[in-house]
């Protein structure tokens, strides 16, 4: 009793300390004693960069966050909140870069160095969550995420349990499969449930660590040899919805982590751009059925996959816009899409716009079209100032393969300093179309990218934006939608591409293919 006493009075004084200093080192346990929190690291980098652009990422597009910096991508570690308390974090870097071209081997070698001294400081740990996209393509090395966490293995050892978040969009190769412990992507396109996600792979590794059941048994891991544009593959409708419904039910099963199924990124050519599922736990049988039955009912689908709206040439669009009593007419002009991996600054599109003969004059349909990057059409621009004219190029300054940069006459409209990505964005008018032309790259996805800078969406007759399927605020203002097959490094046309290295037969090139064996491979856990 009396020594009962004791261990609760030392236990309170300690937690009260580690209030008061704030570095919560410790906490109570079920018994009344005191133990320390495990010691979790963060790291990662995301990014899906397209092979079939001619674009280049560098470092600086990864807006790198150091250190506590790292916190404010997850709300659900914010100061005040309860998983912040179930451990010492200690985060490194994390780095997310829009979609776009090949990562630089320096970019990449920069930020992974990094990221391991930051790791080398600091350790040893008990978990480290691995936050990625699992789309990086990076020059000269293949499986750059998996190459990453081998990195991170051989500087951590083999006794941290990681647990990785990816994007549904994301490739999981062997290596990365063997060096991570939890693993789980978004169940979800659009992806609405990206926070629930990574916080469902913070929760499974608290948890693992708190009840010291750390490392799963068993880590089933299945290819399964499709290979489907993200435009196909909505979980809004058919049959992605069914499919991806399936998820939690199969999560949520006694002797089950997690259950995930990737669709994988198209515009990458290496072996591992293909579909997978996985499924962690500790209960072979169950692990295992639940991984082959998920990659069945992938494969039994697969011919069911079609893109979520109309799809159309651009010709085919503008004159289905012109002739529609439907305002907003918005299409997509996918090939470019800038949040897929495209360069952003093909001119192709608007090129094919401004020739056409009905928005040669003010008085033609009212045309948005965002965006198309031009530095110095923007300096220019600034000098005319705006109600000015302004001639100037804009555009291909890096993927020029489908058009040249596009010489714009016109009115400034209006110039808007500040934003995060453009930098610099400028209106101009010809005939009637309004161009939005950027510093830098920038993709146009909210209502209030265009009313800041005077664009009334619900006015205009056409809107046409680098963008594939529409994200929820575009959805719900249109009043008619077509997706163009337009040209660029994310052409959605994936029969267009000239991939050399994928894995075959794939679904859908090999048309005819035998059904592929869908066993699951049991991974050999991190520490053998
Ligand atoms: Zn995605």
């Amino acid at each position: 009793m009396k020594t009962d006493m004791k261990k609760i009075l030392f236990s309170l004084v300690l937690v009260a300390l580690s209030v008061v200093s704030g570095c919560n080192r410790l906490t109570n346990d079920q018994d009344g004693g005191v133990k320390e929190l495990p010691r979790i690291a963060i790291a990662g980098l995301a990014i899906e960069s397209s092979t079939f652009s001619p674009a280049l990422t560098h470092e600086e597009a990864f807006h790198a966050r150091v250190a506590d910096e790292v916190f404010s991508f997850y709300p659900f570690l914010s100061p005040d909140s309860i998983n912040r308390r179930r451990a010492n974090w200690i985060p490194t870097i994390r780095g997310h870069a829009l979609p776009g071209g090949i990562v630089t081997r320096e970019a990449y070698e920069s930020l992974v160095m990094k990221t391991l001294d930051l790791l080398r400081e600091n350790g040893p740990y008990d978990g480290l969550f691995f936050d990625i996209h699992g789309a990086m393509s990076v020059v000269g090395l293949d499986d750059p995420e998996g190459d990453f966490i081998v990195r991170i293995r051989e500087v951590i050892g083999k006794k941290t349990l990681i647990s990785t978040s990816m994007d549904l969009h994301g490739n999981v190769s062997w290596r990365l499969a063997q060096n991570t412990d939890l693993i789980t992507c978004y169940r979800m396109a659009p992806h609405e449930d990206a926070l629930e996600s990574k916080k469902r792979a913070v929760d499974n590794m608290l948890s693992r660590l708190e009840s010291g059941k750390g490392k799963p048994a068993f880590k089933a891991w299945i290819p399964v040899p499709i290979l489907l544009p993200g435009e196909k593959t909505s979980t809004r409708i058919e049959p992605g919805k069914s499919l991806y419904a399936k998820v939690a039910p199969a999560a949520n099963q006694e002797g089950i982590i997690d259950a995930a199924i990737w669709i994988g990124y198209a515009w990458a050519d290496e072996p591992r751009n293909h579909a997978v599922v996985m499924v962690t736990g500790d209960n072979k049988e169950i692990v295992t059925s639940t991984a082959e039955n998920l990659a069945k009912s992938f494969w039994e689908v697969r011919s069911d996959f079609k893109f979520v709206a109309p799809t159309a040439s651009l010709e085919e669009s503008l004159n289905m816009a012109i002739a529609s009593d439907k305002h907003p007419f918005i299409i997509s002009d996918m090939g470019d899409n800038p949040t897929a991996g495209g360069a952003g600054d093909v001119t192709w599109t608007l090129t094919e716009i401004l020739a056409r003969p009905e928005f040669k004059s003010e008085n033609g349909p009212s045309l948005i079209y965002a965006s198309i990057p031009g530095p110095e059409f923007v300096e220019k621009a600034i000098e005319a100032g705006v109600g000015g004219k302004v001639e100037a190029y804009a555009g291909a300054a890096i993927d020029h393969r489908f058009a040249p940069p596009i010489k714009l006459s016109g009115t400034v409209e209006a110039i808007e300093h500040g934003d995060k990505h453009a930098e610099t964005e400028v209106v101009v008018r010809v005939g009637s179309v309004h161009i939005i032309v950027t510093k830098k790259r920038k993709p146009y996805h909210h209502e209030t990218d265009f009313t800041r800078l005077g664009l009334d969406l619900r006015e205009t007759d056409i809107v046409v934006v680098k963008i594939g399927y529409l994200v929820p605020e575009l959805y719900n203002m249109r009043a008619d939608w077509i997706m163009a097959l337009t040209p660029g490094g994310v052409d959605q046309d994936l029969e267009r591409l000239d991939y050399e290295r994928i894995n075959r037969p794939m679904f859908p090139f090999d048309q005819d293919m035998k059904d592929p064996d869908l066993k699951a491979q049991l991974v050999p856990t991190s520490d053998e």
